[in-house]
Formats: structure tokens, C-alpha cells, sequence
């Protein structure tokens, strides 16, 4: 069906205000048209969850349709509408309200603007379109979008403001992160979203997110994504690595383990300078006394390992076991009067806190321990640490380094992901 043909959205907007309800069936009925289709040029769309919530969301929107659906997925109204409404909970569904009045009760909701305008939900303003679903007890939105349009939502967000000079790490970064977005699709099918609008997975902040530099960057890389064994790369990246990106089978032993997340020295040559040694995060220290250790970690433990925690009174011995080539702790046992736990891999970041249990994790697992003992327990812990995040795959501190020096982005993706290949996709 072609736009002509329809009635105009002005005034589905005025008859949905003025008549409709669509528990008593919708007042306005076409077909509606399919959300899967492939957009213009088969640039892929990803499906991303921007909010969760268990209260009304305010949605203010530009001249948009709405579908409704029933809990069997079948079409129970359409209608044009503009403006401020709210969407809450109502039983198994969602409401559509506005000024406290009901419009429309659905299972599923989905919210198009006619004109590919910018629409807000709780003041932040999205590209492509919404899908509403109700998930335990809350409300799922879902923010429907071209993937480059995403990650221009993105790049600031993950890689910060960066200078003319280093336009070549926002090109790495526009790579990375859609080479990423893409590998969540084919893993997420048949679930309501593909990313998290979170670090979960890469940080989404919409249209106020979005900066020319980065977005020239996402539009001169279009289409071009990493790739290993014909598929797109998991492209993980992370602040700084200290001097040796780390390997998945150590950090993440419960994940895939693809041979480009296998680590290495973070230098032009193995003895060379890190690239992301002038990162405030090269080298750290963190420092606890016994006591202050025992307290964060009676917290800490349970959360990470579950109940099998007893409460303990003393912290008796903390142990690493083992270090990998990158210098990462492989595992830490910590040794109490209730028992003795180990952890493993990038976990010992959300055991370890350094400042309370529900502060900050510890940056890195690239880190020296010593543990002064006395009379049976520990009497001080110190770190001597090494970069920031999980250290897996491409450093972005040194990526931002590696652009001023003159690398270009693809030399770049090269370096952090050895073995894959570069390819225009759409
Ligand atoms: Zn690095």
C-alpha cells in the first residue's frame, strides 16, 4: 500500500483522540505493514532495549503510527497519533494513556513516525522506531533501528570526544562496534532484543549522544565490518589493557573463544612502547586493610558465587592461582574461617571492589598482590595494577594512540584482531 492511498495521519491522529478504543476493536483498519521488511539498501536494523520499567513511560512523538497487537501477535488496531502520551501497565498488557485518559490497552505495541522524525521517550530523543513489550512485570521499550544510526548513538558514548588528529579511532571504533552489533543479531533471534543500551553491551545514548566527527566516521565505514570464517567478528574492546590485551580463554573462560581474542603485547614490536601507556589508567594501585577487605568481600561473594557463602568473621589467605602470558590473574582463592572460594577470570573484578561492596570493581585482573598476614589473618592487601576494563580485543586507549601516530582504522582492527578480514557487507 502506498502512502496516497491512505487516510492522512492528521486525521487518524484527530478520530483516535476523539473516538477510538481498541478493546471494542479498532475504529481505523488497514494492513499493517511488515516491520521485518529489510530497509532500503539491506542495511540491517537492530533491535536494542533502552528502557525497563516497571512505571509509566512518558513517550512524546512526532506524527507516528500505531500498531497494536493481542498476545497471539494478530493486529487489534492501528491509528495515527502526535504528542505526549504515557504507556503503563495494565494486567499481562500495556496502556496507552494521555492526560490520564485511556486510549488503547495491546500486547504489543509498536510506534512508527510517519517521517522517520525523531521520537522521546523520558526526554531522550531515538531514531528509528519503538516496540513495547511486557516482560515479568515490566515493560520493555525497544528502540527498532538502522544499525549506522545506532552506533552513531554509540561512538561517543564508548570512545569520548576525540580530536581531528585521531578521526581514525572514531573509524575503528564505527567498525568494532557495528561488527559487534551484528554478531548479537544472528545470536539474539527469536528473543525480544539483540543488545542492551548498557556496557552489558555497548553504551546507546540516542540523538543527544551522537557528534559529527563520529557520525562522519560511522557514514565513511558504512557497510564495513570485521570478519573471521565468513562471520562478523565479536568485537570486543575495552579502556586500556595495560600493555597486553588479554585472552578470552582466561578473562571470559564461559565464553566463545575465538583465536582473534587471544591477546597480545599492545606495541608495534614485542619489546616497543604500549600504545596505551599515556592512559591515566596504564597503572594503578589499590590498597585494603584486613578488616576493610573482610567487609567488602562478605558482600561481594555471595552476589558473584551465590548462597554457597557462609558468613564468615575472619579473612584468613588470598591466593592467586596462576597468571596467563598477558599477566592476568587466571583465578584467586580467598581463604576464610567459613570456607575457601575461587574465583575465576574477569569475575575477580566484581569480587575485589576497591572501595566498598557496591562501589566501583576493581579496574583490571592484571595485577600483582601482596598480602601482609598476622596472627592468623590478613592485615593489609595491595595491588600494583594495569589497565582498565576486561582487556579483551581492541584497547581504546591504544587505538586513539595508534591514530595520532598515523595508523589508519584498518591497521588498527588488524592489530587488535589478528587473523580477521575487512569487509563492505551493504
Ligand atoms: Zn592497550
Amino acid at each position: 500500500m502506498t502512502r496516497q492511498h491512505r487516510v492522512s495521519p492528521l486525521v487518524l491522529f484527530i478520530i483516535s483522540v476523539l473516538f477510538f478504543s481498541c478493546t471494542g476493536g479498532p475504529i481505523v483498519s488497514r494492513p499493517p505493514r511488515s516491520l521485518e521488511a529489510p530497509a532500503p539498501g539491506n542495511v540491517p536494523t537492530v533491535r536494542v532495549l533502552i528502557l525497563e520499567s516497571n512505571r509509566d513511560i512518558e513517550l512524546d512523538l512526532p506524527l507516528a503510527d500505531i500498531t497494536a497487537r493481542g498476545a497471539e501477535g494478530r493486529v487489534t488496531g492501528t491509528f495515527g497519533i502526535k504528542g505526549k502520551i504515557s504507556v503503563g501497565k495494565a494486567g499481562r498488557g500495556i496502556r496507552i494513556s494521555r492526560r490520564g485518559k485511556k486510549i488503547c490497552e495491546a500486547s504489543v505495541l509498536e510506534i512508527k513516525p510517519v517521517k522517520a522524525e525523531p521520537l522521546a521517550v523520558e526526554n531522550v530523543s531515538y531514531r528509528g522506531y519503538l516496540r513495547l513489550n511486557p516482560d515479568r512485570g515490566m515493560i520493555q521499550v525497544v528502540n527498532v533501528i538502522e544499525i549506522d544510526d545506532y552506533i552513531k548513538g554509540v561512538l561517543p558514548a564508548e570512545i569520548g570526544y576525540l580530536r581531528p588528529e585521531q578521526y581514525q579511532a572514531y573509524r575503528a571504533q564505527a567498525i568494532a562496534s557495528r561488527s559487534y552489533a551484528l554478531s548479537k543479531l544472528k545470536e539474539k533471534k527469536g528473543e525480544p532484543f539483540d543488545l542492551r543500551s548498557t556496557i552489558m553491551d555497548q553504551v546507546y545514548k540516542g540523538v543527544k549522544g551522537e557528534n559529527p566527527a563520529a557520525s562522519r566516521a560511522v557514514d565513511d565505514t558504512g557497510g564495513m565490518v570485521g570478519e573471521w570464517g565468513g562471520e562478523p567478528i565479536t568485537a570486543y574492546y575495552s579502556s586500556c589493557c595495560g600493555g597486553y590485551t588479554a585472552d578470552i580463554r582466561v578473562g571470559w573462560p564461559w565464553k566463545a573463544h575465538y583465536p582473534y581474542l587471544f591477546g597480545g603485547r599492545d606495541a608495534a614490536t614485542p619489546k616497543g612502547n604500549s600504545f596505551c601507556r599515556d592512559s591515566r589508567h596504564f597503572r594503578w594501585k589499590a590498597h585494603w586493610s584486613g578488616d576493610e577487605l573482610r567487609d567488602i568481600l562478605r558482600k561481594t561473594l555471595p552476589a558473584e558465587i551465590g548462597e554457597r557463602v557462609a558468613l564468615f568473621r575472619k579473612l584468613i589467605d588470598i591466593k592467586v592461582e596462576g597468571y596467563s602470558r598477558s599477566g592476568r590473574v587466571k583465578a584467586l582463592k580467598i581463604v576464610t574461617d567459613g570456607g575457601s572460594y575461587r574465583i575465576e577470570g574477569d569475575r575477580v573484578r566484581w569480587v575485589l571492589r576497591p572501595r566498598s561492596a557496591t562501589g566501583p570493581i576493581l579496574r583490571s585482573t592484571l595485577f600483582k598482590i601482596t598480602v601482609k598476614r598476622a596472627g592468623g589473618r590478613i592485615q593489609s592487601v595491595d595491588l600494583v595494577g594495569g589497565g582498565n576494563g576486561h582487556g579483551v580485543g581492541m584497547c581504546q586507549a591504544g587505538t586513539i594512540k595508534m591514530a595520532q601516530m598515523g595508523y589508519s582504522a584498518e591497521e588498527i582492527l588488524f592489530h587488535y584482531y589478528p587473523g580477521i578480514t575487512l569487509k563492505r557487507i551493504y
